[in-house]
Parts: structure tokens; sequence; C-alpha cells
């Protein structure tokens, strides 16, 4: 069935599920001494630390995550990923009612309003709910959760400092570095997370603005754009790039999605770059340049949202006193073990290279702990991590862009189908968009996959699949897929090239 069989990508002969087979290497539990001694200590508990540990303590290790924040979960289940999430689904459902949507197919609303303080409370649930589900999972794992600040004291040493200032020293074998990312900020624009926000504080306005100015068209500034222009603000996106969806997306797909935003309401500002922001009485005012200079102008707005990226989080964590060096982005360097200049401490997830995602993260964190318990090397390929922006219609991809294959000089075929011609997107109602499939000119194996529609985050991951087994266009289009499914849309660019 597939063009090249892959048994397994992490192990050699083993299989992630399976992870019995694993053989413990380092399974401890106590110092001759009785001193409490850990195998693993994770530091952080975002989507890499927390399935780190779990997974850590599955496989036999004696496994602690210490955690400074008062809820599990990092900036993923806290305040990014799953509230974002919420607040993209409610706004889409109250904009499909209010802009005609729900009318074209017959389901007549009168007096339709947002209840802003019940639309964010449903967001909180479900934070709660999954934060507290990580509470859970330790407790029934087996993994000590511990409250407070975590620093490496020393190889084979986290001192955790608590919130009632005492300090308790952890003696462990193995140290993992998950310590995440927090926002950028933009020099000379302080963050009050009121009227001046980051991606934080965009999670939790008071009232919908007026007016937004968002600096930054990336995939959360775009997502959270994306909501209060559905609730009804002004929102315009000021983008020092040429482009809209950050880096990665193909220049196809973007231009689309630029489109489709545009028609939603959203303004753009592209090639421009952010000069300053001032309070005035009334409100704010924003300047801006072209990128290369020339052109300023100034844009008033009640709300500036700053979504200019994330960097990593690796403050007050002890790493000069074991020799651990950070790269000229402040990122923790690991080798391909995933451990650091100090032997026996290992980073994972945002505080490393690589895409900052949470899945990105949670893979590290399992092959991580799967090699320090096996001693197996760890194996991912970056090219397989999917990328979604969670926009309506919603855009994702996976492997490499067409503008990177020209760059690359790598001979390849297109394939392309719009959605329209779906029969489920039709049926639906949900016709905007295409999928397009990049494929070798000469094998006919899958270099990248790219689409803009309405289930683009689902879709994509059978394509992250296909390419993780090496597959071929033709064996994609031979697996037999339901119907009337929007994958239909995706078989089609991989038989019809
Ligand atoms: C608004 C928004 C939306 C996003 N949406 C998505 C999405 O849809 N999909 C996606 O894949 N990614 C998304 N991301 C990115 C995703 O949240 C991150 O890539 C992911 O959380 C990284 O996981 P991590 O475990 O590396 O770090 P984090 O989640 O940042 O967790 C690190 C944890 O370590 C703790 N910590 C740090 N230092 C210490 C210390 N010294 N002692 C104790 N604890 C410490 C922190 O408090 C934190 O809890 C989004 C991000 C944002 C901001």
């Amino acid at each position: 069935m597939f063009s090249q069989v892959v048994p397994w990508r992490r192990f050699t002969n083993q299989c992630l599920k399976c992870s019995r087979s694993v053989l413990i290497r380092n399974a401890s539990s106590s110092s001759s001494s009785g001193e409490q001694q850990y195998d693993l200590v994770v530091i952080g508990s975002g989507p890499g630390g927390y399935v780190a540990a779990i997974k850590a303590a599955q496989l036999g290790l004696k496994t602690a995550c210490v955690e400074k924040n008062a809820t599990y979960g990092g900036t993923c289940l806290n305040v990014g990923c799953i509230p974002s999430k919420a607040m993209l689904h409610n706004s889409h459902l109250y904009h499909m009612a209010t802009h005609g949507e729900l009318k074209k197919r017959g389901i007549e609303v009168e007096g339709v309003s947002l209840n802003l303080p019940v639309f964010l409370k449903q967001k909180e649930d479900a934070v709660k709910g999954l934060t507290g589900g990580v509470a859970y999972l330790f407790k029934s794992n087996k993994v000590t959760g511990i409250r407070g600040y975590g620093s490496v004291s020393g190889p084979g040493q986290v001192t955790v400092k608590k919130e009632d200032g005492s300090n308790e020293t952890l003696k462990t074998k193995n140290i993992l570095l998950a310590v995440g990312s927090e926002v950028t900020p933009f020099p000379g624009i302080e963050i009050d997370e009121e009227t001046v926000v980051s991606s934080t504080g965009a999670l939790s306005l008071k009232q919908v603005p007026k007016k937004m100015v968002l600096i930054g068209a990336g995939v959360i500034g775009l997502e959270l754009g994306s909501v209060w222009s559905r609730l009804g603000a002004d929102v315009t996106c000021v983008e020092f790039l040429p482009h809209i969806g950050g880096m990665g997306i193909d220049m196809e797909v973007s231009k689309a999605f630029q489109k489709v935003l545009t028609k939603q309401g959203l303004k753009f500002k592209l090639e421009t770059k952010v000069t300053g922001a001032e309070k005035t009485n009334g409100g704010i005012t924003v300047s801006v340049e072209g990128a290369k200079g020339g052109n300023s102008e100034s844009l008033n707005c009640d709300t500036l949202l700053v979504c200019i990226g994330r960097r990593p989080y690796t403050k007050d964590l002890g790493l000069e006193s074991v020799g651990i060096q950070l790269d000229k982005r402040g990122r923790i360097e690991v080798d391909k073990n995933f451990q650091t200049a100090c032997k026996g401490v290992y980073a994972i997830g945002d505080c490393i290279q690589g895409p900052m995602l949470a899945h990105k993260a949670e893979d590290e964190g399992i092959i991580c702990v799967e090699s320090i318990a096996s001693g197996h090397e760890p194996h991912i390929d970056y090219n397989c991590v999917p990328s979604v922006i969670y926009t309506f219609p919603e855009v994702s991809w996976v492997g490499k862009a067409e503008e990177q294959l020209k760059q690359e000089g790598i001979k390849y075929k297109v394939g392309r189908f719009p959605m329209a011609a779906n029969s489920r997107a039709k049926t639906i109602n949900e016709p905007e968009g295409f999928v397009k499939v990049l494929s070798d000119a000469k094998t006919d194996r899958i270099l990248g996959v790219h689409m803009i529609n309405s289930v683009a985050g689902e879709l994509i991951n059978e394509a992250a699949l296909a390419m993780e087994y090496g597959a071929s266009c033709e064996d994609v289009a031979r697996v037999c897929h339901a119907h009337p499914v929007c994958y239909q849309t995706f078989l089609i660019p991989f038989s019809s090239h």
C-alpha cells in the first residue's frame, strides 16, 4: 500500500503506544539515606511537561513535576490553545447568527445579542475542566505535582522556591526543562492587559472594542483578531511582512486567506511597521510607517493587541550553574537526544528550537522520556509537524510550501481542488477554499499539503499521517474514504496528477 514502509519512526523496533515494551534502565525510588530521590524532575507543566511527566511515570520512573503557576497545563491550557479555540468557536456561531448565515439556511432568529460575561465564562469553564484534568492525571499516574519556582541548583538537583518563601530540594537522576515561552514584548509599548493587551489580555477583554489595532498578522494575531472582529470590533492588522499567516504558510493559501478575512471585515496594512503607540484621552494612537521607511500615518483605536510572537522563558533557571548555553534567540541548546550541555538535564517544547506548537512540545516530551527510560535515540521529523490557524475558514499545512520547493530546486507536481466542487462542502454550505498537494515529480511522494477550508484543522492530520509513512499521492488516493466527506476534496488532488 505505502510507497515506503516505515515500521516505526521513534524506536527502530518499538511502538510508542506499547510503552510497556520499553526497557526501563533508570527506575529507582529512594536513595540509600532514605532521602526522596526521583528518576525524573520535570520543570514546567505545559503540554510538553505534563505529557512527559505522565509518560515517564507510566514507564516506571519516579517522577515529579514542578509548576510555578496556580494551575497545571502551561500556556496551552491556561492562556493559549484552549481558551482561544473556545472563543473562536463561539464567536463563529455568533457571527453566523448575526451575518445572515443561519437565515440563508432557513433558520430565522430574532434579537440575537452577545452576553460577553457568559461567553467568557464558557471559555473559563473549559480551561478549568482541562487544567483540573491534568491534576487528576498526575494523581492517577502517581506523578508528584509540586507547586513552586523550580531551578537547577546542581547536577541531579532541583530547588523549588515555594509561595511561602521556603525552599525544597529535590534529588533526581534526570531533569527535564519544559519551561515554555512568554509573550515577546514590543520595545517602547507597555502592556497593561486592559487597553494595550497581549494575547493573554485579549482572551479576557471586558467589552468588545470599537476599534482594535493588531500588531502582527501571524497565527495567534489572526485568530484573536478574528474573534473580536466577529463580535463587532473594527480590526486593523499591521504586519511587517508582505503576507499574512506567519512563516511556513504557502503564498497561494496566504493570498486566498487574506481575501476571505478582508471580506469578513478585517483590514490589513502589510509591509508596515509600528514605530510607537501613545495613550491619549480619546484612546490609543498607533504610529506606523512603511517597513522600509517612508509614508508614516497614525491609527486610532481603543484597544491595541500586540502579537509579535513568543520567546523562550528561561528566567532564573540556574542554567549557568551547570554550564547550559542559550542560543542567539534565547533558546536552550540541546543535542539530538534533547540533552543539554549538562549530562542528565534535558529540554523540550517552546524553550528549544523548532515550531512553538503544543503538539510539537508533547511529541518531544514523550520521545525524550522514552529515550531516558530505554536508552534508544529519539527521532522526530519536524517536516511532518502540522500547523493550523483556527479561523473560519481554517488554514493548515504540513511539509514544504511551494516557495520552499522552488528555493531548494526540488522538481514537484501540484494538485489542487476547490471546496466549491465538494459534495459535503456544498451540502453544509461551506464552499470556501481549496486543497493543494505538492508531490515529488518523479516518485509521487507527498512533499507538502496546504489548505484553506472549514475543516482544514482536521483534514491536515491525514496528510501528516501519510507523510510520516512516506506515502505517495497514489497511496492516499487508493484508500477508500466514506462519502460524502470534505476529505474527498483532499483525495482528488492526490489522484489527479
Ligand atoms: C493565544 C495562543 C494560542 C495558541 N494556540 C495554539 C494552538 O492552537 N495550537 C498549538 O499547537 N499551539 C498553540 N499555541 C502555542 C502553545 O500554547 C505552545 O506552543 C505550548 O503551550 C508550548 O508548550 P510547552 O510545554 O513547551 O510550554 P508552556 O505551555 O509555555 O508551559 C511551560 C510551563 O512551565 C512553567 N514554568 C516556567 N518556568 C518555570 C519554573 N522555573 N518553575 C516552575 N514552572 C515553570 C510555566 O508556568 C508554564 O506552565 C498558542 C499560544 C497562544 C499564546
